[in-house]
Parts: C-alpha cells; structure tokens; sequence
C-alpha cells in the first residue's frame, strides 16, 4: 500500500475498479465508434460516487484530493483515458467551490456531484491556445446580461457539458488583465456545439467546438471577479497538472503489467518475447522508471493534500509523467509487434490516447518555460 493514501482511500479504490470493470469496460469501444460516452453513465456514476469526490457536503461527496487520485488512476490504470471525470471533478467543481458564489454553488454542483450536469473547461481557440491573453471572444456588458461572442475549440465534454466555464476578454485594452470566466448553460439561444472533432486518439472522448452568437448570458453567471480570469487560472493549475500527471503514470503502470504478460505469452523462433535480454530491459527500464515517477508523485499528491504543491513542482510532475509515459508506451508497443498496431489490443490505444497528455494542460515546452523561469 501506498503511504499517501489511508484505509479509507483503499476501499474507495475497489469500489471504483468495481465500476470500472462493470459499467465502462463491457461497453467502451461501443463508446470509442460514437466518439462520445452516453449521458447515463455520468449518471451512473454520480450514483456510485465518483464524481466531485474532493467537493465539501453539501455540494459535493466530502472526501479529498487522493479521492480524486484514485479516481484518475483507476481509469486510466484500466485503459479508459477518454473517460472525461477529472476535468469534471477536479477542474470545473473546484472553479466554482473556489470561486463561485453561494448561489452559483447550490445551483450546478449538487447536479454535477449527482452526473446529471456535466462541466467543460472552455479556454482555447483557434487562434489562442498556449497563449491564453489572446483570446478573441468578446462579453460585453448590456445591462443585467454580458453578450457573449466567440468560439472556443478542444473542449472536452463539450459536446455532453450542460454547463461550460467560458473564458471572454471583458476589456480588450488590458490583455490578460482583462480576461474574465463565465458560466454558461446548454440551450442559450446562440450558443451552438460542433460535432465531436476526429482525433487520432482518445475515441472516446465529445472533444469539440463551441460557438457563441450574440449569446446573452445573465450578469450573474460571471465566475469570480471580472478582469480576474488569470490569476483564478493560475491558481488552479498546479491541481490540473497533477490529475494529468498521475494519469499518464497509471497508464504507464497499467500497461507495463500488460505488455509483461503478453511477452510471457508469446513466443518468437521457439523461445517466449521476455527470454530475449532486449525485451527484460526495457521492461525493466520501464520499471526503474516507473517506479521513481510513483515515488516523486506520491510526494506531490501528499504536497496536494496539504494544500502546498507549487506550480513549479506540479509543471515538473507533468512533463515528466507524460514524457516518460509517452516514450515506454512507445518501447511498449512494439514488444507486441503487428499486434501492437490493431486496434483490438489496448497497447495501441493506450499510445494513441497519451500523445494528448503532452500537449493539453499546457504543452511540454510551457512545462519548460515554468520550470525555467524557477532560476530567475
Ligand atoms: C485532446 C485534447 C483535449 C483538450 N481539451 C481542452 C479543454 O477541455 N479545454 C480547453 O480549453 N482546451 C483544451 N485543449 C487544448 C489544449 O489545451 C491546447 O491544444 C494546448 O494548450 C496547446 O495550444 P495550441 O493547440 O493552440 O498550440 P500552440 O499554442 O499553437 O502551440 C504550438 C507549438 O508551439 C509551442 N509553444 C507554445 N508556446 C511556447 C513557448 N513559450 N516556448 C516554446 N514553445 C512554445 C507548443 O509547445 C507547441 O509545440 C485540448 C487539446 C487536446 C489535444
């Protein structure tokens, strides 16, 4: 057992490989084809606590942050990273518990905790990705509404979200400093959704476009003061950084187990895949390098728990997991030969699905950007 997690946390992690195993795996390439997960399993798992873990009673289930870890793990353990909860749970919830009003609480994270809700994270743009202060979308103030025009494109759970958290310039004129976020609800006359865009991987996933046309959204929706959109940002990205951090080093666990077994399995000019030297070294190097990655993870989700992870620790957290990830998934695959290529066996969809990790959240070279700027 882990040290950063208690009995409690244990428990709950079997109670979620549970529904894993039950309610995601039987039916999850049927997910893959629709390019989108249905309705009813959010409710599902709002029914079984899975979703908003760390969100405090009354709004959400009281538990913490390694909730949350146990959640992403044993998703992405079990292969399903195109499940979108944590953008949900551990991104969209904390926005509002930690910024939202009493009333914008009450009124969307009960729903969210329950899945009949679902959140998006609306940031990026065609034009405005790793540069945020470029955002096009305008809201403009008219009376007791802001009229909202724009397009925002990536979004996870987009085409699912009954409530998106929407990134406008509120005042054009001072850049980041006048960039604010705005909940806005499914069904606002001129808010319209594209299709789930085509990805080369995480099938799963309604990742799609979002388009506001004169969208009028009451003034109370604003998330947080105006003009304060990034410094809210920035407060809360060392958590997002993690929650993908630890996804991709569970993944990266997950499949190691698999690609032992399968070269335990095989067999090459009479003799199995793991009796050649070639093979036992990478599966050990994948190891060795797993196993310093859960070590310096487990550090930063105990730092987490305690409130005290840095965005400096968690830019570091991120890069390593998802380059390490990337690379071994790598090695991976090609242990399993032309097998690794068919879509039938998880190894490919596993390297298909990570390649996102190193790019949303803040790329690898932002990571680097971060973590450079610690020797100012
Ligand atoms: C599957 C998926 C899901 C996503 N989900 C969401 C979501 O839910 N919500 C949302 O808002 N966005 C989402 N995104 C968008 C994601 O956050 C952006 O794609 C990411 O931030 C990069 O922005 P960009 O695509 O515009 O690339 P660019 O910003 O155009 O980057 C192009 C290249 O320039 C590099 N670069 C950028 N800045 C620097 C620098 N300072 N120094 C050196 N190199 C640099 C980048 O690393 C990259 O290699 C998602 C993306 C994907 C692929």
């Amino acid at each position: 057992m882990r040290r950063v997690f208690r009995d409690d946390h244990e428990l709950f992690r079997d109670q979620v490989r549970r529904f894993v195993a039950s309610e995601i795996a039987p039916h999850y390439t049927e997910w893959e084809k629709a390019g989108v997960t249905p309705r009813a399993l959010w409710r599902r798992a709002g029914e079984e606590g899975l979703l908003n873990c760390a969100v405090p009673e009354p709004y959400g289930l009281g538990g913490d942050f390694g909730h949350s870890a146990v959640v992403i793990e044993e998703l992405a353990r079990a292969n399903f990273l195109g499940i979108g909860f944590s953008i949900h749970s551990d991104m969209v919830a904390p926005y509002l518990l930690n910024f939202g009003t009493g009333e914008q609480k009450e009124r969307w994270l009960p729903p969210m905790t329950r899945g009949e809700t679902i959140g998006a994270i609306a940031l990026t743009e065609p034009g405005a990705g790793s540069d945020l202060k470029a955002v096009r979308t305008r809201a403009c103030r008219d009376g007791g509404h802001y009229v909202l025009n724009g397009q925002k494109t990536f979004i996870t759970n987009g085409v699912n979200a009954g409530l998106a958290i929407v990134l406008a310039s509120t005042d054009p004129d001072q850049g980041a400093r006048g960039l604010s976020l705005f909940c806005v609800e499914e069904g606002l006359p001129g808010y319209t959704k594209g299709a789930a865009l085509q990805k080369i991987g995480q099938h799963s996933q309604d990742t799609c476009e979002l388009y506001f046309d004169d969208v009028r959204v009451p003034a109370d929706c604003l998330l947080g003061p105006g003009n304060a959109a990034f410094e809210i940002l920035t407060r809360e990205l060392a958590r997002e950084r993690l929650a993908i951090a630890l996804r991709a080093a569970a993944s990266l666990e997950g499949m190691l187990e698999e690609a032992a077994q399968y070269t335990r399995d095989r067999k090459v000019f009479s003799r199995r895949v793991i009796d050649y030297q070639n093979t036992r070294f990478k599966l050990a190097n994948a190891r060795a390098q797993s196993t310093m990655l859960r070590v310096f993870l487990d550090d930063c989700l105990a730092r987490q728990m305690e409130g005290e992870l840095d965005p400096t620790t968690a830019a570091i957290a991120k890069l390593n997991a998802t380059e390490i990830q990337g690379r071994i998934l790598d090695d991976l695959l090609q242990m399993y030969g032309g097998y690794g290529y068919m879509a039938e066996y998880g190894i490919g969809r596993a390297w298909a699905d990570a390649r996102a990790l190193r790019i949303f959240g803040g790329t690898s070279e932002v990571m680097l950007e971060i973590i450079g700027r610690s020797f100012n």
